[in-house]
């Protein structure tokens, strides 16, 4: 089992030109803890994963795993460390199977096959006329984004990041393949430092903490009783939901 990590955002800003993307962010993610980000399109929630990640250097602030500024660290460490399934998943053309043991390379095949059972995908494998070796297609084109993203949270099973962090899906998917990733994601990341991006209010209810963006700021953050209480922007999402 991967240890737990701590990450910490301190007053991260990112710009593209003249646009503020993220202004004076501030996060901290403690150990174990499972932790949903919400907020509009363009919010900066997308551009605060790839700070992580480090898909881009540039950065105003610090982000700190484990107390150390991830600019420091080397990309290799930090993927290592983190691992993510983000918005528009990227498979090789390559069998599912095999799509999902790049996770970990020296993954025995029981434990993919257990991957795939955690993922919800064994359902959706055992219809196809190849099952596990069924060949994705040129970047998985042959799978839908539902599909797709549960592939890669079967890859990311078995990395076992000590961070998981999860970026909603962009196309949007049907509701049964919805609750079968939230249902996967729900059980991978209990008890793992985790960072999930999520539209449905059902799914992030019972996260530790819930953030809410708006336009590159973190404007609430508290549990989801915590927020109702307060009476604020989740409040009326979730009373908008109800409806
Ligand atoms: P979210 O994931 O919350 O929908 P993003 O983080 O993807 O939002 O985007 C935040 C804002 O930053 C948006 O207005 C978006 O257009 C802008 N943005 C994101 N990436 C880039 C980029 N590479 N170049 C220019 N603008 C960008
Ligand atoms: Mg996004």
């Amino acid at each position: 089992m991967a240890p737990k990590s701590y990450m910490r955002v301190e007053n991260v800003t990112k710009k593209f030109g003249p646009f503020t993307a993220l202004n004076g962010v501030d996060l901290d993610v403690y150990p174990g803890e499972v932790h949903a980000l919400l907020g509009d399109n363009g919010a900066g929630k997308s551009t605060l994963v790839k700070l992580l990640f480090r898909s881009y250097d540039v950065l105003g602030g610090t982000i700190l795993v484990d107390e150390q500024n991830i600019a420091n660290v080397t990309l290799k460490s930090l993927r290592e460390s983190i691992g993510i399934v983000p918005q528009d998943t990227v498979l090789f053309n390559e069998s599912i199977f095999e799509n999902i043991r790049f996770g970990n390379p020296a993954a025995a095949d029981d434990q993919v096959l257990e991957a795939i059972k955690l993922a919800h995908l064994d359902d959706f494998i055992r219809e196809l006329p190849d099952g596990s070796d069924t060949v994705v297609g040129e970047r998985g084109l042959k799978l839908s984004g539902g599909e797709k993203q549960r592939v890669t949270i079967a890859r990311t099973i078995l990395k076992r990041p000590a961070i998981l962090v999860f970026d909603e899906a962009t196309s949007s998917l049907d509701s049964k393949s919805e609750r079968s990733i939230m249902e996967a994601l729900n059980k991978i990341s209990r008890g793992y430092t985790s960072l999930i991006i999520a539209h449905r209010l059902s799914t992030i209810v019972n996260a530790d903490k819930i953030v809410v963006m708006d336009h590159g700021e973190i404007v609430e953050q508290g549990s989801h009783s915590e927020l109702l209480e307060m009476g604020g922007r989740y409040s009326d999402l979730w009373i908008a939901q109800l409806r």
